[in-house]
């Protein structure tokens, strides 16, 4: 009996990044539309051959994008807001509009806002209706793409994002009402009706429907709304198409019993994350007969080996109850680099622990194949031993000095003394700050200059001694200039830095890194994380050097900056045989002792950003304290329980949404926090409101996001708003984030403004 295997999607960017290289291009008008179509097209080509030649029975199409699947999504529906249709662009020219605004003859316009999909690094682009939003089936891309598959021989399965997933990310700008009977859901069911029905005509076999919102809690009417819009779209079938509807990232143990019922020809469930729940629900309320369950047992969010004997132990629990099991990813594998190909830099018996995408075509396979076999010939298999040789527990040997210094801990070393508040008063004696004083996150711009002179020293052709001398001259001339403007608590500009976690990764033990490991993480752009492979402990002091020299150079207040354990984890490849609790404590230590270092070298206000904690927030709200505040709160104060009182903590978050775990911020113990919030979207003031937030708190005055520069007035206006809401004695003036993908033009200008505007308003309370 042969298992069939079933990719979610895979990487678009391309091994090199073509997918980037060509559309950057073509942004800048080095080269045309066409080249990227082409482009295009070759990656789609290549990419579908690669998984038929490993073997792969639901090879996935419509997964390629030029930008985002939602924003394709939007565009499939016609969800177009009339500011984009006024510029009359054409398809390509409107979608990147949409993606990144557009300013021209046509018109000025900006983007549609982006989110973080689920709990990853990716951000999608959130579609908007407004008040003339027609629904209507309004693209041909994934047919054509369907075709172009078919002209090569290979019958793809077309995927999207289901209709639910998409209207629980929309935003509705005139609160339309997401009426069962309303027009707009028959709407957007019935174009998916649609799409089925031509699929049908052209002979597709499978179409996968993504739903992963449905591992979200459900809120009143989400059962209601999933149920009404497939029993619309399902019977569009008629039998000559199958729908796959595709789960990942958690379990759906909750409305299992429902989709079941409902009759899909698959139903895809996550089993890495979620599996014991999913397990739990097909146990309890079965499978129906005529379901094949996608069992996804490969993971898409990780780039280590599959464990064959526990894939093998699910698909096992699953035929329990049902004979139809297929193999699966357990996500898209557009979260995973392309292949270990080409990764030289890493020994050979280190890379053999890896799988990226392309290797990961070949497990599936490989699981399918043992999956079809018998106990008596699993005993005897080669490929089943050699996979289990991975996982023999010597792949790497602990650091005994490591796990002393955890054992070692009490709960004394989570807790700083003396309280917040009593610190608070001290350190304004200690500081001798205004009110409302004035700093920056920490980066200042990374200009071309800067990364030419790091690439020189990477290749040798300058020395260290010339290298670091480059970087002291930036120094100096960065603190120069905001002593100039006025800024009370200055910071270096990190121009030493490429990254705000690799950069750490590079000065710790038990880190790997990669040459190409890239992963997209909007648009264009791809982030490409180091990994964790041992214990993780620091090597030498990191940042020590450059924040002692900077604060040599001036009297002001100089802020050490450093990256937190929990944003350094979630940015990086975590490793699976100890929990992240354990990685992220370990990396917490290594932080601690470069925050005591820096304490000693007289550094006296030290930030320590936690700008992807909320990113890996769970998605159900049960989880949210037992999988993940209740260590990654407490691993933040082990970096800064140690400090003297009069040591100033910072933190900065790259984001506002944290009204719902505000305490849990608050209980960071941080004397003080910065935040993005120059959106519009302060909600969040409110929440420090109410909650009595204990915390000095720095909500950024304006975007830095956008090349524009603010002016005085409005930024006092921002001020007088945050004032609203918040005890001036606690509330700091500074940008939202880092400043470093900024150029000099805007920046000075910008922070110029900031100043007057924080001195103005301090005159005005003065009287
Ligand atoms: N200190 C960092 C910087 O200024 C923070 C970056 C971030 O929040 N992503 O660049
Ligand atoms: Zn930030």
């Amino acid at each position: 009996m042969s298992v069939l295997t079933s990719v979610s999607g895979f990487p678009r960017i391309g091994q090199n990044r073509e997918l980037k290289k060509i559309i950057e291009g073509y942004w800048k008008g080095a080269n045309d539309i066409d080249a990227v179509r082409a482009t295009a097209k070759e990656l789609r080509a290549k990419h579908w051959k690669l998984q038929q030649e490993a073997g792969i029975d639901l090879i996935p199409s419509n997964d390629f994008s030029y930008y985002d699947q939602m924003l394709d999504t939007a565009i499939l529906l016609n969800v177009i807001p009339q500011r984009y249709q006024r510029l009359s662009l054409d398809a390509e020219g409107t979608l990147f509009a949409m993606a990144r605004g557009y300013q021209g003859e046509a018109g000025d316009v900006t983007a549609l806002p982006m989110k973080k999909w689920f709990t990853t690094n990716y951000h999608y682009l959130v579609p908007e209706f407004d008040a003339a939003t027609e629904v209507k089936l309004n693209s041909t891309k994934a047919f054509d793409e369907f075709a172009e598959a078919k002209a090569l021989g290979i019958l793809t399965k077309p995927v999207f994002i289901g209709p639910y997933t998409f209207l629980k990310l929309s935003r509705n700008s005139e609160a339309q009402e997401l009426d069962l009977d309303k027009g707009l859901v028959q709407a957007v069911a019935a174009v998916y009706a649609q799409v089925l029905a031509k699929f049908a005509e052209l002979g597709a076999e499978w179409v996968q429907l993504d739903e992963p919102y449905l591992v979200l809690d459900k809120e009143p009417g989400d059962v209601e709304l999933f149920k009404s819009l497939y029993a619309k779209i399902l019977p569009a079938r008629e039998g000559k198409v199958k729908v796959l509807l595709n789960t990942y990232f958690g379990h759906i143990a909750d409305v299992y019993e429902t989709v079941n019922l409902l009759g899909f020809d698959g139903i895809g469930l996550d089993l890495n994350e979620g599996r014991d729940e999913n397990l739990d629900a097909v146990e309890r309320y079965g499978v129906n007969s005529a379901t094949t369950i996608f069992a996804g047992v490969v993971n898409g969010r990780n780039i280590w080996r599959n464990n064959y004997a526990i894939s093998l132990g699910l698909i096992d629990a699953l035929r329990e109850k049902t004979g139809n099991v297929a193999v699966s990813t357990a996500s898209s594998l557009l979260h995973v680099p392309f292949s270990t190909e080409g990764e030289t830099g890493i020994d050979a018996d280190k890379l053999k622990h890896f799988a990226f995408a392309v290797e990961k075509l070949g497990e599936l396979k490989e699981i399918a194949t043992l999956a079809s076999k018998s106990d008596e010939e699993l005993k005897a298999d080669a490929a089943l031993a050699a996979n289990q040789a991975l996982f023999d527990g010597t792949r790497t040997p602990a650091d005994p000095a490591v796990a002393d210094r955890i054992a070692k801990l009490t709960d004394a070393d989570f807790v700083r003394q003396p309280a917040r508040t009593e610190r608070q008063k001290l350190q304004r004696e200690a500081l001798g700050l205004p009110l409302l004083p004035t700093t920056t996150i920490g980066s200042f711009p990374q200009t071309k200059e800067i990364r030419a002179e790091r690439a020189k020293l990477r290749k040798g052709e300058i020395t260290k001694e010339a290298y670091d001398a480059f970087i002291k001259a930036q120094i100096d001339a960065c603190i120069k200039h905001q002593e100039e403007i006025g800024l009370d608590v200055l910071v270096h500009g990190e121009f030493e830095r490429n990254d705000m976690v690799e950069y750490f990764g590079q000065n710790l033990n038990g880190f790997l890194f990669t040459k190409n490991a890239w992963v997209q993480s909007y648009g264009t752009r791809c982030v490409k994380p180091p990994i964790v492979w041992g214990d993780v402990s620091r090597a030498k002091p990191i940042t020590v050097e450059w924040s002692a020299y900077a604060q040599s150079r001036t009297d002001h207040v100089m802020k050490g900056m450093l990256t937190g354990p929990v944003t350094i984890l979630n940015w990086s490849w975590p490793r699976e045989d100890i929990t992240h609790e354990q990685q992220t404590q370990q990396l917490a230590l290594a932080i601690r002792d470069e925050v005591l270092d820096l304490e000693a070298a007289g550094i006296k206000v030290i930030q320590i950003d936690e700008a992807a904690l909320r990113e890996k927030l769970p998605l159900r709200k049960s989880d949210w304290h037992v999988k993940y505040l209740d260590w990654a709160v407490p691993a933040f104060r082990l970096v800064h329980s140690a400090v003297k009182p009069t040591t100033q903590i910072h933190t900065h978050m790259c984001y506002s949404e944290f009204n719902d775990i505000i305490r849990d911020i608050d209980a960071m113990d941080a004397d003080v926090i910065s935040f993005e919030a120059s959106r519009g979207d302060l909600v969040v003031l409110d929440a420090i409101h109410d909650a009595h937030f204990e915390t000095e708190a720095g909500p950024g005055v304006y975007d830095i996001h956008s090349p524009r520069i603010p002016s005085e007035q409005e930024i006092e206006e921002r001020i007088g708003e945050i004032l609203k809401k918040m005890d001036v004695e606690k509330v700091w003036i500074n940008p939202d984030c880092g400043l470093k993908t900024r150029g000099d033009a805007e920046t000075w200008p910008s922070l110029k403004h900031l100043v007057a505007a924080a001195k103005a308003v301090r005159a005005k309370l003065a009287k």
